[in-house]
């Protein structure tokens, strides 16, 4: 593994960079080479409640770790405080990794801490990560888009950032996309499931519920629009939403559920 990664010639982590990182959905064999040569090589890992463990553990002796996320839905710092303690951190020398679940730009205010880095002038890279939007529908057996389902697809947060639904054009996304992915969905999926009734989607369209996808525990619902709200408040509160035609696909491509040795649970 070793020698193979350095045939990659990585960028080296430098002192007084932050690297913000994606983890990826949960299983940690999903995490990118330049992730992992992140957590080896860190000074400091801010991460957050998403990240996998035994990720943590391939950090360096005298690492500093700061669980910097949220705990039974309660943030442990400020967002203003995160971007702080990364510019300070880099400033004085450290490699900095900042660690998130999933992709680090999408739905994951990644967005936010570059930008507060930027105005700080920290030198930073962007290690993507794969988003549950498109691994978890991976380890569900739905591929994101099929040429026989949709051509195209839309990524939604379900939370804005006042915590109430979004207010979208809820018609023109019916419209608009054959396949859609909620992420932060699940209190309002009986809500978003009549808006795009209304919009004029089939009631009886397939919908899925992913629940800890990628992850130990992981449970997918199969359901149709007009179920989609009973389902997600029956799952765990970890979980994307998906609507689409694509989702029958899972009927033939379920390889997780047919290998239980595959998943890498925690
Ligand atoms: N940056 C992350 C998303 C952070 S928002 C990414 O790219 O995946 C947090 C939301 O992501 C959760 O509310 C849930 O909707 C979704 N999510 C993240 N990991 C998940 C997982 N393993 N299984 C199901 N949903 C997940």
């Amino acid at each position: 593994m070793d020698k193979s990664l350095a045939a990659l010639n990585l960028p080296p982590f430098e002192k007084g960079w932050v690297w913000l990182v994606g983890a990826g959905p949960g299983d940690p064999g999903l995490i990118t080479a330049l992730g992992l040569k992140a957590i080896t090589e860190a000074d400091y890992i801010l991460y957050d409640a998403l990240v996998d463990e035994r990720l943590l553990a391939l950090a360096k002796t005298g690492v500093g770790m700061i669980f910097a996320g949220k705990r039974a839905g309660v943030r442990s710092c400020k967002q203003e405080d995160i971007s702080n303690l990364l510019a300070d951190l880099a400033k004085k020398g450290g490699r900095v990794l900042r660690l998130k679940g999933g992709d680090p730009f999408v739905f994951g205010r990644g967005g936010e801490e570059a930008q507060a880095l930027a105005a700080a002038r920290v030198p930073f890279r962007i290690v993507p990560g794969i988003t549950a939007g498109i691994g978890g529908l991976a380890y569900a057996g739905i591929p994101v888009t099929h040429r026989d389902t949709n051509h195209a697809v839309t990524f939604i947060t379900g939370h804005g950032s006042d915590g109430k639904l979004p207010g979208l054009d809820w018609k023109a996304l019916g419209k608009g996309s054959q396949t859609l992915v909620f992420y932060m969905a699940r209190k309002y999926a009986g809500e978003i499931a009549d808006a795009l009734i209304a919009s004029g989607r089939k009631p009886d369209e397939p919908a899925a519920v992913i629940a800890n996808a990628a992850r130990a525990g992981q449970a997918v619902t199969v359901t149709d629009l007009k179920g989609l709200g009973a389902a997600a408040s029956s799952a765990p509160a970890l979980c994307i939403l998906v609507v689409g035609e694509n989702v029958r696909l899972r009927e033939e491509l379920d390889w997780l559920g047919k290998t239980a040795t595959a998943l890498n649970p925690a």
